[in-house]
């Protein structure tokens, strides 16, 4: 997702995130009895669908998001593609959409990246973002899974998150609206949960805050998400993470995270976190750092929180020491610096 794309992601080149697309797209249909096709690489341009298409109403639909790099040997990588793709599979599962096959999926992606390679940006910080996602395409207007399905991939030259360094941003926390509750489909990549953030992301950008810091739907007690993103404190020594709950995305960022943190030997616990706990560690000076993580920004330290009309500060209101560690060893696996010891990275 482009969090915080408004902010910092219209960094160098000005390619900004998710503007510009490459000359190809791939596309699949699905039909009941004869199943999916194999994708298709085809020229990028628009989509001819029926109006009463089920997606256009009812919502059915789902999505991904990962990025490619260029590496300094010329070749392209993607960063954990089978984990996206193994997602955009347990999303398609909520959303009644018949799921893809994996492997053919992989192929394809790494087909498409190695068709627009020429479209990969190798100025410093940029990547390829790919998007692939799914329409439900029957045209009926009856409330039932759609019989028939698109599958679409693009992709989006982006820019660099911190063409000047890694700036903290204000965060509004959002006490009435929510953005997915369990039971819901949060933890799924579906269009509706991302309509249903605008208002309060409208909210936060009248405060001068670049997103929403969520809490749960029940309670308003619990911290979720920030943005579209996960969200990580270090209280002390410790850093917390939300646990994964049924109405929080499932992160391959996050993980990656809680992996890199485990390995250096720093106590990363899933747990809930409340707001109250957040407050008291700004006022006491506990809460050192506080970071959203994602595909498009990687690591996105967070400076302040807007709360009850109160402005609240996360540690010096600077870039943390483990925030910088923790973008510094990924961005340097995604582009070639660091060794990949995770077999994170698949060559197209
Ligand atoms: C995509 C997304 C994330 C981040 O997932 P990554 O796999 O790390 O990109 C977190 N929260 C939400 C709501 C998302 O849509």
């Amino acid at each position: 997702m482009g969090q915080y794309e408004t902010e910092s992601g219209s960094g160098a080149g000005g390619l900004g995130f998710g503007r510009y697309f490459t000359p190809h797209m791939l596309i699949a249909d699905y039909e009941e009895g004869t199943g999916w096709q194999a994708p298709r690489i085809v020229p990028y341009g628009p989509l001819a669908l029926d109006p009463a298409a089920k997606v256009f109403h009812y919502g059915q639909t789902v999505f991904e998001g990962m990025k490619a790099y260029k590496w300094k040997d010329g070749q392209a990588r993607l960063f954990r593609p089978r984990d996206h793709i193994r997602r955009l599979n347990r999303s398609c599962e909520r959303m009644c959409v018949p799921p893809l096959d994996e492997a053919l999926l992989l192929d394809a992606v790494r087909g498409l990246v190695a068709a627009d390679r020429d479209g990969i940006p190798d100025d410093p910080g940029t990547a390829l973002y790919v998007r692939p996602f799914v329409i439900a395409t029957e045209p009926m207007l009856g409330v039932a899974p759609s019989r028939t399905y698109r599958f679409v991939a693009i992709c989006s030259p982006v820019g660099a998150y911190y063409p000047e360094g890694m700036r903290p941003v204000p965060i509004y926390v959002e006490t009435e609206h929510v953005r997915a509750v369990a039971g819901g489909v949060g933890d799924a990549k579906t269009a509706g949960n991302y309509a249903a953030g605008l208002k309060a992301q409208e909210a936060a950008a009248r405060l001068g805050c670049s997103q929403v810091l969520w809490l749960d739907g029940i309670e308003r007690k619990y911290v979720e998400e920030v943005g579209s993103m996960n969200v990580f404190f270090r209280f002390g020594d410790e850093v917390v993470t939300p646990p994964l709950g049924g109405s929080i995305l499932a992160g391959v960022t996050r993980d990656a995270i809680l992996r890199l943190l485990r390995e250096w030997g720093i106590a990363a616990r899933e747990r809930p976190i409340e707001i109250g706990e957040v407050v008291a560690g700004s006022r006491d000076g506990s809460l050192a750092e506080a970071f959203g993580t994602g595909t498009a920004a990687v690591v996105s330290p967070i400076g302040s929180l807007h709360w009850r009309g109160e402005r609240l500060a996360v540690g010096r209101g600077e870039a943390g020491e483990l925030s910088r560690r923790l973008y510094g060893a990924l961005d340097g696996i995604q582009r070639g610096w660091l060794p990949d010891a995770h077999g994170w990275m698949e060559l197209v």
